[in-house]
């Protein structure tokens, strides 16, 4: 039977020559899905701005790859930022979020001259200036140096309304304080506003909902303040699916009816329509990637097999954080039929946590210790969120194309791991 190919490249060789676990991405499925983004959004609707986020997965490789295609970069720590930097990505195009912005990313982002920053609260606010108008006018481009508005975080596609974490809301005065400080302050260039309803969504909804009053509330301070609305970032949040035999969703299922909303919404309220932005995250990546496992243990159990694999929630979190759904097949037989003996069979990881699982009632054939197992759709939030928990090693991260497949980080050793380990002399 042929094994898995993912990128052209022979999945169960992957495992042999690079080692499990094993994330693997395929370069033209990422390309493929900026290429999209060009073509069904940036290029129907002039006026139109995307980037990628960083957090789903960024390494340098994956910098270039975005700065190649030609869109924008997210970050939002000092990490995420120096990595892009390094792999020579324009600072203009570097968007920075965060709820807890710390002085030296401020810095760090003033300095190099990143094209927006998103104010979270009013703290960040005044920070933000105070260090803006401390430190001048930027060097090279005075139009860099600015902020690129406030981020309005209403999550409204779960519950309705509730205090979110992130940003400020719409209700009440603290947007309208912020648009009045922040239009006051020499160091700061207010653009416009920001709102990320959430993530893994397969319908438009809660984006229309939140641009409706997003926009109710820019005439507001249109009204109030003269405040002009000049870019809406629409964020991301856009879905992927789990099962690769699935066409996956088009961006224009999201971004036409945003934009056909927004030229509606704007004529409405008599608001020149403002330069519109997205930042798609896991849409990009995440169903580009797979992470091999090799089978360890096969537990059989009355009515329930355990399949332990040699990762887990350390290299990918997402099923104990949030419930997110996964699935497998061998990569020595992927048309291999489900074990039919009626027993549920569970994937699980190897950490010390029985919430490690990565698949529940998994659809596998009956698996042999050893064998590669491929779970699908792990390109985004997974590597991004790895963690040494039980000293594991991260595991190394190959890009495939057209067969071949090159390293783009290395596997630790337990060396790195103690590279920044110090016994006191006190303990010597
Ligand atoms: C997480 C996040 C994104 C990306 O979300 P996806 O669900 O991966 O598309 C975009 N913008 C902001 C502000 C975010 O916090």
């Amino acid at each position: 039977m042929a094994h898995l190919l993912w990128g052209g490249a022979d999945c169960v060789e992957l495992a042999r020559s690079f080692g499990t676990p094993l994330y693997v991405l395929d370069e033209a499925v990422i390309r493929a899905r900026c290429a999209e983004v060009r073509r069904d959004f940036l290029s129907r609707w002039p006026g139109t701005d995307a980037c990628y986020a960083s957090k789903a997965f960024v390494t340098r490789a994956m910098a270039r790859i975005v700065d190649q295609e030609g869109l924008g970069l997210d970050v939002v720590s000092l990490g995420e930022l120096r990595t892009a930097l390094s792999a020579g990505f324009p600072p203009e195009r570097i968007e920075l979020h965060g709820n807890a912005k710390s002085e030296v990313e401020l810095r760090t982002a003033l300095e190099v001259g990143v094209g927006r920053i998103v104010v979270d609260s009013l703290m960040e606010l005044d920070v933000l200036a105070d260090l803006a108008e401390e430190m001048g006018p930027a060097g090279a481009d005075p139009a860099a140096r600015r902020a690129g508005g406030f981020r309005q975080h209403a999550r409204l596609h779960r519950h309705g309304r509730v205090g979110s974490k992130f940003g400020l809301p719409l209700e009440g005065d603290l947007l309208f304080e912020a648009v009045r400080r922040g239009m006051a302050r020499s160091g700061l260039d207010l653009l416009g506003l920001h709102f990320h309803v959430g993530s893994q969504l397969f319908e438009p909804d809660a984006h229309l909902r939140s641009l409706v009053r997003v926009l109710e509330a820019a005439a507001e301070l249109r009204a109030r303040l003269g405040f002009e609305l000049r870019e809406l970032n629409f964020g991301g949040g856009y879905g992927a699916r789990s099962n690769p035999s699935e066409s996956h969703v088009p961006i224009a299922l999201f971004t036409d009816a945003m934009m056909g909303a927004l030229e509606r919404e704007c004529a409405t309220r008599g608001l020149k329509r403002p330069v519109a932005s997205i930042e798609a995250g896991r849409w990009i990546v995440s169903e580009a990637g797979i992470t091999l496992y090799r089978v360890e243990v096969v537990k059989e159990l009355p009515g329930l097999t355990y399949v332990a694999v040699d990762g887990g929630m350390a290299d990918n979190p997402r099923r104990p954080l949030y419930g997110a759904v996964y699935e497998a097949v061998s990569a020595e037989r992927p048309d291999a039929v489900a074990d039919r003996s009626g027993s549920r069979v569970s994937v699980v990881g190897r950490c010390c946590e029985s919430g490690d699982v990565l698949i529940e009632d998994a659809r596998l054939p009956a698996l042999r210790r050893g064998e590669v197992l491929a779970v699908f759709n792990t390109g985004a939030y997974t590597f991004s969120m790895a963690s040494n928990y039980n000293r594991l090693c991260r595991p190394a991260v190959v890009l495939v194309r057209d067969g071949r497949a090159d390293l783009i980080v290395r596997r630790e050793t337990p060396e790195d791991l103690l590279a920044g380990d110090e016994i006191p002399d006190r303990l010597v």
